[in-house]
């Protein structure tokens, strides 16, 4: 049943919540059936918190410094894993049956829901090593169990696994995390597939909330490599001016 899934994000702090909110709105203009849920850290503040839960329908505390925590002792002796490890949180969510993790730096562009319907642990190749997974977009289905095992295989094994050559039903299409970066390097295909582009992905140092912005005229400003990527960096200022920081005190 649709309130048994959910879309799941991360904020460590208030920055990474903005993108959170932002993407939070994009959704429900999309369009969506399903929950959403944050999970957030100690370091996103109470006033933040706030602003979060008049969004999401859940707003989930992870304590990563939780004693006598496996999954703390795991992080003692791969400091590392930091954020990873924050993100294998959402596999306790298990009051919903299916999720789809999106990243905060992500941005839906059109309804999606049909990603419920793939099987975990779907996701689209990275654009940088197309043989491995990007994490920004995953289809997953929470356990206790699961958590425990990706746990202890992301402590001795690091994050690689049998994606890229198990089951192609588990591979997404680009569409669904599609790297902003990928407008330019592919541009061929950009202008063939651009339209379809279902869900985008502010990888890397192009942070949307980073990027200069004249608060007069409402454009973002973008120096001269980073051009083709203005229209997708204004979709996601829009929805900030219109949806965010109106109520931001
Ligand atoms: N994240 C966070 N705080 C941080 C860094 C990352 O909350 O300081 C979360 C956030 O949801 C973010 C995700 O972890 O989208 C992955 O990090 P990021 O998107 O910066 O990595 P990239 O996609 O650029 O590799
Ligand atoms: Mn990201």
């Amino acid at each position: 049943a649709a309130e048994e899934e959910a879309w799941v994000t991360l904020a460590t702090n208030d920055t990474y919540a903005l993108g959170a909110l932002v993407l939070a709105h994009s959704i429900r203009s999309a369009g969506t059936s399903r929950r959403l849920v944050a999970l957030v850290t100690p370091g996103v503040t109470m006033a933040m918190r706030d602003q979060l839960s008049g969004t999401f329908d859940l707003v989930q505390m992870v304590n990563v410094l939780d004693s006598g925590d496996t999954a703390n002792l795991a992080l003692l002796t791969r400091p590392d894993l930091g954020v990873t490890f924050t993100k294998l949180h959402c596999w306790r969510l298990t009051q919903f049956s299916k999720c789809v993790f999106l990243d905060a730096d992500t941005l839906m562009l059109h309804p999606c829901d049909e990603l419920f319907d793939r099987e975990e642990l779907s996701a689209a190749p990275d654009a940088g090593w197309p043989d491995c997974f990007n994490s920004g977009v995953f289809v997953f289905r929470p356990s206790l169990e699961t958590y425990q095992k990706l746990l202890t295989f992301a402590v001795s094994h690091g994050s690689f696994d049998d994606w890229a050559t198990k089951d192609i039903s588990r591979h997404l299409p680009f569409i669904y995390n599609m790297c902003s970066t990928a407008t330019y390097s592919y541009l061929p295909a950009y202008k063939k597939f651009g339209e379809t582009v279902r869900i985008v992905h502010f990888i890397g140092a192009t942070k949307p909330w980073l990027q200069p912005f004249d608060s007069e005229t409402r454009k973002v400003r973008v120096s001269a490599d980073q051009e083709h990527q203005r229209m997708l960096l204004q979709i996601w200022w829009d929805i900030f001016c219109y949806h965010v920081h109106p109520h931001l005190s």
